[in-house]
This record gives structure tokens, C-alpha cells and sequence, in this order.
């Protein structure tokens, strides 16, 4: 188990050097805003990918690599918006995620080139920004939607384990007793 798991860890690292540092598209920069409970949960996320990011190279001051327009281009005019799922890492505080190819497309000159970095900036707050939902795991059994105790009880996949296995106890109690 230990070899394997550092061969997937090297193949990994392969992978991403790759796909960070490799000739690409320009990178882009983007903020979120979502609820302080989701990212300290690590809640799966769904976010609408806007089709102008911020070039993450000069800051939005306009450079070689954003054509001095400040902004990067993540899909053509006619294309539907791009929508990905997301992993948050559990934290209290803000974290940026490099998501590679979900960034700028390459310019004309260089159209095999793979899109750029996307470098998302996920902050905590009250509200989510538009555009990002919370993924939910499973649906919500009848007994705990009342919202305070959803709150309190919320589903996660150990928590449905556990549920999983009290109720198939219960039941085995019930089938000896009968
Ligand atoms: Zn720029």
C-alpha cells in the first residue's frame, strides 16, 4: 500500500508540474464569496466559470499577455457557460485553488496550446457570489428538515454511514424480538 501510494503521489506531482508550469494559455484570477459554514465544512461546490477573469499576471493592469485589456477570455462569445465542481478544503480562513485549464484560452498564434491556470481566491462570508452553488451530498430525509436541525445535523456521507448502520441495528433488534 505504501508504494503504491508514492507512485500515485510522484505520478501526481508529474501531472501537476506539468499542468502548472508548462507553456499554456494566460492565467486568471477569480474571487468567490461563500458561506463561512461551506468552506469550513469542505462542502462540494458548483461554480459558473464567468467568461472574462481577471489576468492574473499584471492584476487587471493590462500586460503582454492580456493584450493590455486586464482580463483573460475563458470561452468564445457563442459558447454556453463553463461549469465546474469543486472540492473545498476545509478551512476557517480564505484559500486560492489553481484549477489547471479552467483559465484563459491561448491566443490565435498559439491555438494548440492548453487554457491557462484558473487561480481562485475563495472567500468566506455570508452569502454565496453568483454563479456558485453548494453541492448537496444526498437528500435530506423527512425527519431532520426542519432548517435548525438541518442546520445542526448537517448530512455529511460519515454522518448517512452512521445513520446507515444505527437503522440496520435497529431493524436486526426488531427482527430478534419479534
Ligand atoms: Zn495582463
Amino acid at each position: 500500500m505504501g508504494n503504491l501510494r508514492q507512485v500515485t503521489q510522484a505520478l501526481g506531482r508529474v501531472l501537476q508540474r506539468d499542468e502548472l508550469e508548462g507553456p499554456r494559455g494566460p492565467d486568471g484570477r477569480l474571487r468567490v464569496t461563500v458561506p463561512r459554514g461551506w468552506l469550513a465544512e469542505g462542502r462540494s461546490i458548483e461554480l459558473e466559470v464567468p467568461r472574462m477573469l481577471e489576468c492574473a499576471r499584471c492584476g487587471g493592469g493590462g500586460c503582454d499577455g492580456c493584450e493590455r485589456s486586464g482580463a483573460v477570455t475563458t470561452r468564445g462569445r457563442k459558447e454556453p457557460p463553463e461549469l465546474i465542481d469543486l472540492h473545498l478544503p476545509a478551512s476557517s480562513q480564505a484559500v486560492t485553488v489553481r484549477l489547471p485549464r479552467r483559465g484563459g484560452l491561448p491566443s490565435d498564434e498559439t491555438p494548440d496550446l492548453a487554457r491557462g491556470l484558473m487561480l481562485l481566491l475563495v472567500v468566506p462570508g455570508d452569502e454565496p457570489s453568483a454563479g456558485v452553488r453548494v453541492v448537496e451530498v444526498a437528500a435530506q430525509p423527512a425527519a431532520v428538515s426542519a432548517p435548525t436541525l438541518a442546520a445542526r445535523y448537517a448530512l455529511t456521507p460519515a454522518r448517512l454511514l452512521v445513520a446507515a448502520a444505527v437503522l440496520l441495528i435497529v431493524l436486526c433488534v426488531f427482527v430478534a424480538t419479534r
